[in-house]
């Protein structure tokens, strides 16, 4: 088992710790952790560190191969055949847990808790309250355990066990798959909902009626912080259903941004649209925008700055609040549209073409006119026209595919005569 001759180390502490003789049978190791870990548990007022130690102990005695080891080589032979540290690495309220939760009795506390279920609910949040922050108040209705019976069930509080699983909360049923075949399943008992108990009509709670526990209305104050994101969790820990041995799950929101008619949000940044008309895209403009929080921004051009087709421009310091640095904000960015004129009269583009650069494409003249051919522009709406005549031409692809195949199935017998 090892690569070198261990040097003998203390092959007696493990023992002197249990308080038990070197030839102590597995029996006597257990009893005599039992006692021990029981009286030395820190959560009783227990040393911590005599703690450690028992479960040290407890792990090398307990296991035959470990055991053996320490006995020829002693403790440092164990250590480095566990890997190093790994001995140290033992969490000796692990070995606890598993040595009185592994179906060894055992008073409180032995008993392993089961984790309940998170309530996951969506929390719909608006813009508003995303950059203000908010607090929103819920009412919900949750399980507790009832008052009357501390979750037993019963009057009595005494619990009989379950005849349909003896006990188990587990049923196995078969089913033939086949004459020869059959496959078993286990399932949680449907007798007793899988607690291995069952409680009689007379001894029922009254206040629960032996369901351990009872409905609860709850109102939940959320805070939901400047700058939260989308899909952000807000948690309120240990207060979903509660059920008897049973480690109560977290109430989960998960913050749902709503659409908002006029910004979108990007992360810490806002987008908003605004249209201009071209006479304030080409001779400037300002506006008021109102803001998420109601304030009103002024937004204005430069003079003589021309604005361009959907160009964008950004404010600084005006996106969303940074999440938990919400004095930092992130950016607005405005996408500026344009509106032009439908139509405009012979004096308008006259007094334009006054003021404007030149034109830019060289203008025919006398018989240069003559020469050309007319033409019409018609209006078109180009997507769907594209599309149209893409679904034209996959159909047409089709039914030539189809041909070729028809044509192939016709050759085929002629092939065969030859
Ligand atoms: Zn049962
Ligand atoms: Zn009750």
């Amino acid at each position: 088992m090892f690569g070198r001759a261990p040097k003998k180390s203390n092959n007696t502490k493990y023992y002197e710790v249990l308080g038990i003789a070197k030839n102590a049978s597995p029996e006597d190791v257990k009893k005599a952790y039992r006692k021990a870990a029981i009286k030395h548990h820190p959560d009783k007022g227990g040393d911590p560190e005599k703690f450690k130690e028992l479960g040290q102990a407890y792990t090398v005695l307990s296991d035959p191969k470990t055991r053996e080891i320490y006995d020829q080589y002693g403790e440092d032979a164990v250590k480095e055949g566990m890997q190093g540290d790994a001995a140290d690495a033992h969490d000796p309220f692990d070995i606890f847990t598993r040595f009185f939760g592994g179906g060894m009795g055992g008073g409180q506390g032995g008993k392993r808790q089961r984790r309940g279920e998170d309530a996951v609910h969506h929390l719909m949040v608006s813009l508003e309250d995303l950059y203000s922050g908010t607090t929103k108040k819920l009412s919900l209705s949750r399980s507790v355990i009832c008052s009357k019976c501390t979750g037993k069930g019963t009057k009595s509080g005494a619990s009989e066990m379950c005849f349909g699983c003896q006990g188990s909360g587990m049923k196995v049923s078969i089913r033939h798959l086949g004459p020869s075949m059959i496959q078993q399943m286990q399932h949680p008992c449907d007798e007793c909902k899988g607690t291995g108990e069952t409680i009689s009509q007379k001894d029922r709670c009254p206040q629960c009626k032996g369901d351990k526990v009872v409905n609860e209305k709850k109102v939940l104050e959320v805070h939901v912080e400047k700058g939260m994101q989308n899909g952000q969790k807000i948690k309120f820990r240990g207060q979903a259903d509660e059920a008897p041995d049973t480690d109560t799950g977290d109430i989960v929101f998960v913050v749902t941004q709503k659409a908002h008619p006029k910004f979108k949000r990007q992360g810490d940044d806002l987008f908003v649209e605004h249209k201009l008309s071209l006479t304030e895209a080409l001779c400037g403009f300002q506006f008021a925008l109102t803001h998420l929080d109601g304030r009103q921004l002024l937004i204005k051009t430069n003079t003589g700055e021309v604005i361009k087709p959907d160009s964008f421009k950004a404010v600084n310091d005006e996106g969303m609040p940074m999440y938990d640095r919400s004095f930092m904000k992130g950016r607005l960015y405005i996408q500026f549209t344009l509106e032009f004129p439908e139509s405009l009269t012979a004096e308008q583009c006259k007094a334009l073409e006054g003021v404007l650069p030149p034109r830019k494409s060289p203008q025919p003249k006398g018989t240069e006119i003559d020469e050309c051919e007319e033409t019409t522009l018609h209006d078109v709406s180009i997507e769907e026209e594209m599309a149209r005549k893409y679904a034209q031409y996959q159909a047409e692809a089709r039914a030539r595919a189809q041909e070729a195949y028809n044509e192939d199935d016709e050759m085929r017998p002629q092939c065969a005569q030859q």
